[in-house]
């Protein structure tokens, strides 16, 4: 069998650009070992346009988010499977400083796109929130178990759930033998399976783990909260708080510290009784020294390319980068040099 694309991983960047290279009239192949960390399967799919300490318009925002919606929108029509939810976020503020700082801010042109309120009371009692906050738009969260489940039946028999194992790939002059097929092009969508490569292994990933919780709450506003963790409404009825972030101890599961610190610091903002913590989940994230994908062609290996190091934000990046990668890939369009792992070629 002859295959353009052989894809290794089917998290969120592997099925992105597997379904644009399939739309492209491409055959492809993917692999993937659902029992390897799976970052994909433990994300709260929570995609937020300013964020940070200091809440600053998301790197790259104007042009990350408009392709959000449309992108997801069209993989729930074609999959028949809901998992798209355009909500706002509302962040509380600490001090009428901030809520002063945040008054500046709404005719910022970076910001104001992203803006729906600036609201100077209390919204609910059940909720910490003295000084008002902010109200953001264009912003909600991804189901991505459900997007991965549909994708996978879309892909149908072009999925395989088995291990890529590199040892077996034979370099057979200008394409590659790997399991009796013939492959065009090989794609490292691996998350931090890239790790292990012989052909990626020198790029800075940078792994950090993070732990979340689905817990039971009496408190159902129409909003995501956001303010030292996040409370995501799922559909359910329950309520996804998260994430820790951590560098060490990545081999570790779930550990009380971090359940404590992440119900501590929901008391915080929502401080009604956690009935019940339905469930608590690890994952790691396969992110990056510099926070940039990592996106781009071996510089040594004819046909092997990286679609890879999404991070804490795979949700919003995955849907633009993955229409640079393809343009990349089958028009030979250069890749936004930001992302292009050329600026890692010294490190070889
Ligand atoms: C706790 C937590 C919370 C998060 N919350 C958010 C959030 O709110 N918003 C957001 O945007 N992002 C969030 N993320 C990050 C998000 O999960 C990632 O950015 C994104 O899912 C990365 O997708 P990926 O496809 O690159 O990698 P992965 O999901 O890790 O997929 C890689 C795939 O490759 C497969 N694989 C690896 N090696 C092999 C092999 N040898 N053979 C076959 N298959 C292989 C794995 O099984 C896996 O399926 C969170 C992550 C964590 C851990």
């Amino acid at each position: 069998m002859e295959i353009d694309f052989l894809i290794i991983g089917q998290g969120l960047a592997g099925s992105a650009l597997g379904y644009r290279l399939i739309q492209q009239g491409k055959k492809v192949v993917l692999l993937d070992q659902p029992d390897k960390n799976q970052s994909s399967q433990v994300a709260a799919g929570l995609f937020n346009p300013v964020t940070g300490r200091k809440m600053v318009k998301t790197w790259k925002g104007e042009v990350l988010f408009p392709e959000i919606a449309p992108f997801y929108q069209e993989l729930e029509e074609v999959t028949g499977r809901k998992f798209l939810t355009l909500q706002p976020i509302y962040r509380p503020f600490l001090s009428i400083e901030e809520q002063n700082e945040w008054m500046g801010h709404s005719s910022d042109p970076e910001i104001q796109p992203f803006l729906k309120k600036i609201e100077v009371e209390s919204q609910q009692h059940r909720l910490k929130d003295p000084f008002g906050g902010v109200m953001l738009q264009e912003s909600g969260w991804l189901d991505v178990p459900t997007l991965l489940e549909g994708m996978a039946s879309f892909f149908g028999e072009r999925l395989r759930q088995e291990e890529f194992k590199e040892e077996e790939l034979i370099e057979e002059g200008d394409y590659w033998s790997y399991a009796g097929w013939k492959v065009q092009a090989i794609v490292y969508c691996n998350g931090l399976g890239a790790l292990h490569s012989r052909f990626f292994s020198f790029l800075p990933f940078a792994p950090v783990k993070g732990e979340i919780l689905e817990v039971k709450q009496d408190f159902n506003p129409p909003y995501i909260v956001n303010r030292g963790v996040f409370r995501v409404p799922l559909s359910n009825g329950n309520f996804r708080v998260g994430s820790t972030y951590s560098w060490h101890d990545l081999e570790e599961g779930p550990t009380e510290t971090a359940q404590k610190d992440l119900l501590n610091k929901l008391m915080e903002v929502v401080p009604v009784p956690v009935e019940e913590v339905v469930a608590h989940r690890v994952g790691i994230r396969p992110a990056t020294k510099d926070r940039k994908p990592f996106l781009g062609k071996h510089p040594l290996q004819k046909n092997v390319y990286i679609f890879n190091g999404f991070g804490a934000k795979g949700v919003s990046l995955v849907p633009y980068f993955s229409a640079c990668m393809q343009d990349f890939l089958l028009e030979d369009r250069p890749l936004p040099a930001e992302v292009s792992i050329s600026r890692y070629f010294t490190y070889i």
